[in-house]
């Protein structure tokens, strides 16, 4: 049985030579990440050139997904490369000060205007929360802090201010250019970070259209206000991502497990895909193998529906790229074998036929036991509904066109495959779609299949039919 979790590895110096990308391929990566937070342009082009193909010489379709820096905040530079800051004492980010010049007093900001979103008693989380400043006085864009949690403090460390709050939008004058990229590369995916509603949301997929690209939203939710329009962001996103990280330190570690679930959830309610990113094998940057913790997280992770799994550093700059999507590839595969069925929407009214056609098959699949659905689709979205219910029988979207099955690669339990209809005779395509899954290895003599389809095949939205054959019988109704 295939795996049905998905896995997203970042790229980075780690993966930059052909040996490393074929690597993580046969491992089972199915989405690589680029993060426009580091590097130049002409990284990640190279980035894409060598995934597609090395992807295009082992017969695979990886998708790309580009994600784009959004507004972190940072620190500026200290004249000698880092300070120490101890407990009690005072310190200060200041507007005014240089951004190379910060010493053991004060340190400029790469967002001039934090001073305005900052009240004295707010908490500020530095370098993913490890240094801990409280705000005592606002004085003309200087914010006065007494030190925490203090510790060594280095050039560029991120800042987030407990509970939210900031209010920089979530699109940059950076992030505009890097959507011309995104453009240029032809990406699957485009990541949006810090979103604070479904407006940031909608403005990213219009300069993104506009800009001439086809790709999906990623709405990556790791804004503490992000948590107040949960349903409208993801209504107008493709894909959510649990953005562990910059969520973490903004409403407290503690919190992230039931917001996960949460986040989780609603995704596959809404018909709406998620990603769980961060630190899931955080200590194979360094070792071989991952914590006990670390396969719990991921296993738990793939028990509460996540569709993908997400490495950042772990592929990027880890040692062990190739190991570390083994290690994924086997613990999602083992915790899969726990699959419950689903109540999914089973009290729901569905707005379309098509819809209506995939939450048939699947309840259908689950009862009687069927060994593959083949779902004929144009656009992936009978087959995307259709992984919304948990399952274990897999769904394979017989798609002609390359992009649908690129973006089709994140969805859990769906396995994109290259199908163009030959024929208009209905029995000679049934037969084709069960040959097709026998070639795959994914069906024999004496299995039920699902096949779901339109009567007019090669147009969106016309999936109408749902077929149940058994594997051997299927030639019987061609004439030759
Ligand atoms: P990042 O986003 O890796 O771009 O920071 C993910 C996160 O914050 O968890
Ligand atoms: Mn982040």
């Amino acid at each position: 049985m295939p795996r049905r979790t998905k896995i997203v590895a970042t790229l980075g110096p780690a993966t930059d030579t052909p040996a490393v990308i074929d690597a993580i391929i046969a491992a089972g990566v199915d989405v690589v990440r680029l993060n426009l937070s580091h590097d130049t342009h002409e990284h990640h082009r190279e980035r894409v050139r060598l995934v597609r193909e090395r992807a295009r010489a082992t017969g695979q379709e990886i998708a790309i997904l580009l994600d784009l820096q959004g507004p972190k905040i940072r620190i500026g530079r200290f004249m000698n490369g880092a300070i120490t800051l101890t407990n009690g004492g005072p310190f200060a980010i200041d507007a005014a000060c240089p951004l190379m010049d910060g010493d053991w007093t004060r340190v400029g900001t790469t967002y001039p205007e934090l001073a305005a979103d900052v009240r004295p008693g707010d908490i500020l989380l530095l370098d993913d929360g490890a240094i801990e400043l409280r705000a005592d006085a606002v004085i003309n864009g200087r914010i006065d802090c007494t030190v925490v949690v203090g510790g060594k403090l280095s050039n560029n460390k991120g800042i987030n201010k407990k509970g939210g709050g900031l209010s920089a939008p979530a699109l940059t004058e950076k992030d505009k250019k890097d959507i011309q990229l995104a453009a240029e590369l032809q990406t699957d995916y485009l990541a949006i970070s810090f979103v604070r509603s479904a407006a940031d949301v909608e403005l990213a997929r219009e300069l993104l259209r506009v800009a001439g690209c086809r790709g999906g939203i990623v709405a990556k939710i790791e804004r503490a206000e992000a948590l107040n329009a949960v349903d409208e962001i993801i209504k107008a996103s493709d894909v959510i991502m649990v953005a562990r990280g910059d969520l973490g330190v903004e409403i407290s570690d503690a919190k992230l497990p039931a917001v996960q679930k949460h986040l989780i959830h609603r995704a596959r309610d809404l018909n709406r895909v998620v990603i769980t990113a961060t630190q899931m094998m955080q200590s194979m940057i360094d070792n071989p193998i991952p914590t006990r913790a670390e396969v719990f997280d991921v296993a738990n992770a793939v028990l509460d529906g996540t569709d993908a799994v997400m490495l950042s550093a772990e592929s990027a700059v880890g040692r062990f790229p190739a190991q570390v999507v083994e290690a994924l590839d086997r613990i999602c595969s083992e915790a899969e074998r726990h699959v419950t069925r689903s109540g999914h929407r089973i009290d729901s009214v569905f707005g379309r036929v098509d819809e209506a056609i995939a939450m048939a098959s699947m309840y259908t699949a689950n009862h009687l036991e069927v060994k593959a659905i083949a779902a004929l689709t144009e656009t992936g979205s009978t087959v995307k509904w259709m992984s919304r219910i948990s399952s274990g029988i897999p769904i394979y979207a017989m798609a002609r066109d390359a992009e649908t099955r690129r973006k089709a690669r994140v969805y859990r339990g769906v396995y994109p495959v290259s199908f163009d209809v030959a024929s208009e005779d209905v029995n000679t395509l049934n037969m084709e779609l069960i040959e097709e899954l026998k070639r795959l290895g994914a069906v024999l003599d004496g299995d039920l299949v699902i096949i779901t389809k339109g009567d007019r095949s090669g147009v969106e939205g016309q999936t109408n039919i749902m077929k149940i054959m058994r594997v051997g019988e299927h030639k019987l109704l061609v004439q030759d």
